[in-house]
């Protein structure tokens, strides 16, 4: 079918008919054809592991034919929004998800994306507060739509016009860099978030908008997009606490972590030990399938019926059977566990990168959702700079092992594959980007 696309034909398309703010990864973008479970298959038949997911979007696996099948199953016979009427798939698939969490939790509202899915937990819960101001994390990413575009605070995602009135940004509690990081920092974080709470010339808090959890070993949590950033423990419940005492309620984005992806726990929230007033989550959820869902408490999704609110697309009975097969094939997979052991395993196995070179300046993460930062030296924690940093990514690519990329000066491996991936598949990982980093080390020496 594509034999009149050839590669240079495909870039002259994309110059000229393809928005430019879509930026592709790496020199030269991979022309992929097949997605199976853990791998992924260019035209030329070259395998790669994915340790990327399709941007930490593919949960149990590419082409997962549990939900391969349940998809085309309901492609031959009902697929238009059936919001107006009723049809099966959407009860059983509202069922099945609020019972995966705790009460209050229990009103479901489906959206296409992440940020529609954001848009409208922020929409509601300004209407249940009647309260304006929104505050969200340095680093964070919570989507692009106008809206949330005001909570996402990451500089190469801004954009030269005003949006986001109402939101605020703190201070990003890392322990890694940044005011808290290092042995330098003189208040812990859970002391300074009275006052980040209250500062930047926003009102007080009037609720927190995040997404985050617990790494393994010390219970710290951390961002996705920003470079799987930590977050000191007991920190969240504070938040939450604070945030509360003021009126506010608390937003869980659980777009990266939810689904079991941390390993210890199906949601990202539960692993701080609190629970949220609205939940948000997509990618994951639908496996590559583009879904998203809005969970919150009845008072909360009743501010929301005094008129009409309508979405074409969301909860279709396409959508509702994707999801539902990727909860199905979530717990006959053991995926949860999966990713708490595998995870943890690859966790050890990079630490061991982090204390042979010098440039792996930390190692963290929960599950299968891992973070290597990459520094000049881990006295100084610079960042290693950027093309040093690419090319060990690109070398990664050419011996077969596809990497995210993060954090606020690119300078973080993300690694948070689909959840089916296997120890040997860790081992085979770790081994390549070992090898890269070794090259690095005798590019540096030869200058
Ligand atoms: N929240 C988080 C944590 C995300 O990572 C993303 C997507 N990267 C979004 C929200 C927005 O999702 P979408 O791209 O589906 O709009």
């Amino acid at each position: 079918k594509y034999r009149s696309y050839p590669y240079e034909r495909m870039l002259k398309i994309r110059e000229q008919n393809i928005a430019p703010s879509l930026r592709m990864y790496y020199k030269k973008p991979l022309l992929l054809h097949q997605g199976h479970m853990q791998w992924l298959f260019d035209y030329e038949g070259r395998r790669y592991l994915d340790l990327f997911a399709g941007i930490v979007t593919v949960s149990v696996g590419h082409c997962h034919p549990k939900v391969t099948m349940a998809a085309q199953k309901q492609l031959s016979c009902l697929w238009h929004t059936t919001n107006i009427y009723m049809h099966p798939s959407i009860h059983e698939y509202a069922e099945k998800l609020t019972s995966l969490l705790p009460d209050p939790l229990k009103v479901v509202y489906l959206t296409n994306s992440g940020s529609e899915a954001n848009d409208l937990a922020m929409f509601m819960a300004r209407l249940y507060t009647r309260n304006f101001d929104v505050i969200c994390f340095r680093g964070a990413y919570h989507g692009g739509s106008p809206y949330v575009l005001g909570l996402t605070s990451i500089g190469s995602y801004k954009h030269g016009v005003a949006n986001g009135f109402g939101c605020s940004t703190t201070m990003l509690p890392d322990v890694f860099r940044g005011p808290w990081g290092g042995s330098n920092c003189r208040d812990s974080p859970v002391q300074t978030v009275r006052k980040c709470s209250c500062s930047e010339g926003c009102h007080p808090a009037k609720f927190l908008f995040l997404f985050l959890f617990l790494k393994t070993f010390s219970f710290l949590s951390w961002q996705g997009i920003n470079g799987a950033v930590q977050y000191p423990k007991g920190f969240l419940k504070e938040a939450y606490r604070l945030v509360r005492e003021r009126g506010g309620v608390c937003i869980s984005d659980e777009v990266q972590t939810g689904f079991g992806r941390t390993g210890s726990h199906f949601w990202g929230f539960q692993t701080h030990d609190v629970i949220p007033d609205i939940v948000t989550s997509a990618k994951g959820i639908g496996n590559g399938f583009p879904m998203a869902a809005v969970v919150t408490t009845k008072e909360i999704a009743n501010s929301l019926a005094q008129n009409l609110h309508f979405n074409t697309f969301g909860g279709n009975p396409l959508a509702c059977v994707v999801g539902s097969a990727v909860l199905d094939a979530i717990e006959e997979d053991s995926l949860q566990k999966n990713s708490q052991d595998v995870g943890t395993y690859m966790l050890l196995e990079l630490a061991k990168l982090r204390d042979k070179f010098e440039i792996v300046g930390d190692v963290r993460g929960k599950g299968l959702m891992i973070g290597i930062e990459m520094v000049t030296d881990k006295d100084s924690r610079h960042p290693l700079p950027y093309e040093e940093i690419s090319q060990i990514w690109e070398d990664c690519k050419d011996m077969g092992v596809l990497i995210g990329r993060g954090g606020l000066y690119n300078q973080t491996f993300r690694v948070k594959p689909p959840m089916c991936i296997t120890k040997k598949d860790a081992d085979f990982a770790v081994e390549v980007i070992h090898t890269a980093l070794e090259r690095h080390m005798e590019r540096a020496a030869a200058n």
